[in-house]
């Protein structure tokens, strides 16, 4: 690795702290929307409804059926009704599905969206679309997607169940790994994601023992804030493909997928990337990096095994191959041997 860089910032907005759920109506003056829509998932309707309360004359509709990976049918579905409601603009209030629905409506309608993340994932920091069409996923990058604000509401997370918020955290400390060895890396990158991991590895231990738990869920929040910049701004390695592969052959949950992998990608990458291990270790307070991911999962008490996922060993041979199908970048290359290797020590668990 050399001294040379390069960063490009995004035009990102981001409105931080408890209660900011009530600046709304602000961001939306701000950005000149006049006729908005709420998107929720049917279980988020309730918010869904508060926000649309708060917005007042600004909100003109709620449209409560986005769903995971953006499927095409439920945006061709949001797209009449914004257009049948003659929207200018949308307020997608929700986790990773919700707001991959108002960017999938910014990148076919160019409507802006305003951004209220109640998980971990970090979709909000990203120019990185989705949409899912026979059981595809195409991803593209566009910067017309990017949320005009992001409000970051800590309460609003405080409903998010325990399980999920955990294993959504970890999500977002697999961002800030990944940017750490990443080709396009840079010193911002690097403090975001040292101070990313800190905020969870120190906020997720306190959500667990109590979801309630106001200074873990403000950090929790703050540092899948960073994890996800960090995610706009670099390239992702093995450890996404890997999760992206499994979510998309074998039908696995997001967030507990990117759990399991984590503490074995880390093991096997970590030796060739010093520097991330590094910073991993003083945001951990570990003596080894993966070891201290591996423990951080363990003393949380998430699924640690792709077994559990209920994926079958027969399957990971498969999972191999379309991993090794495409090229990505990664700081140590990646043979056959060594990813099948690697996918068992997932699927039995333990210690990577
Ligand atoms: P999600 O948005 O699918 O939410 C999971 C469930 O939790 C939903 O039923 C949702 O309504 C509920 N929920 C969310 N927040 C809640 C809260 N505070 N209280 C109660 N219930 C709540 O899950 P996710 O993990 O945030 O998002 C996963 C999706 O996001 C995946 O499709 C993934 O590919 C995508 N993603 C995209 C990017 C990107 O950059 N484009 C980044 C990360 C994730």
């Amino acid at each position: 690795m050399t001294d040379a860089f390069t960063y490009e910032a995004l035009p990102m907005r981001v409105v931080f702290g408890a209660g900011s759920v009530a600046r709304l109506p602000e961001e939306a003056e701000r950005i000149g929307a006049r006729r908005l829509l709420v998107l929720s998932t049917p279980e988020q309707r309730g918010l869904a409804d508060r926000v649309a309360g708060l917005l007042g004359e600004r909100a003109v509709g709620v449209f409560d059926r986005a769903r995971m990976h953006v499927p095409v049918e439920t945006v061709a579905a949001a797209e009449q009704v914004a257009a049948g409601l003659a929207v200018d603009g949308c307020v997608a209030a929700g986790g990773g599905s919700t707001i991959g629905l108002g960017k999938a409506l910014a990148l076919r309608r160019g409507l802006p969206v305003l951004a209220l993340p109640t998980t971990y994932a970090g979709s909000e920091m990203t120019p990185i679309w989705g949409l899912t069409e026979n059981a595809r996923k195409r991803t593209g990058r566009a910067p017309v997607v990017l949320p005009r604000a992001v409000l970051y509401d800590p309460d609003l997370t405080v409903t998010l169940p325990a399980a999920v918020s955990l294993t959504s955290g970890l999500n977002a400390v697999a961002h800030a790994v990944e940017a750490l060895y990443a080709p396009d890396g840079s010193p911002v990158v690097a403090a975001m994601a040292e101070q990313g991991v800190r905020d969870l590895a120190t906020a997720l231990p306190l959500i667990a023992r109590d979801p309630g738990d106001r200074a873990g869920r403000t950090a929790a929040l703050r540092g899948a804030w960073l994890c996800g910049a960090c995610l706009g701004a670099t390239t992702m390695g093995l450890h996404h493909k890997l999760c992206h592969v499994l979510g998309g052959m074998l039908d696995l949950p997001h967030a507990e997928t990117h759990a399991v992998m984590l503490p074995h990608v880390a093991a096997y990458n970590l030796p060739a990337a010093p520097a991330a291990a590094a910073a991993l270790r003083r945001s951990l307070g570990a003596g080894d990096a993966a070891a201290g991911l591996a423990a951080l999962t363990a003393r949380l008490g998430v699924p640690t095994s792709l077994r559990e996922l209920g994926v079958a060993e027969g399957d990971l041979a498969r999972v191999a191959d379309e991993v090794l199908a495409d090229p990505y970048a990664n700081p140590r290359p990646v043979t056959r041997p060594d990813l099948v290797a690697l996918l068992r020590a997932a699927w039995t668990g333990g210690t990577p």
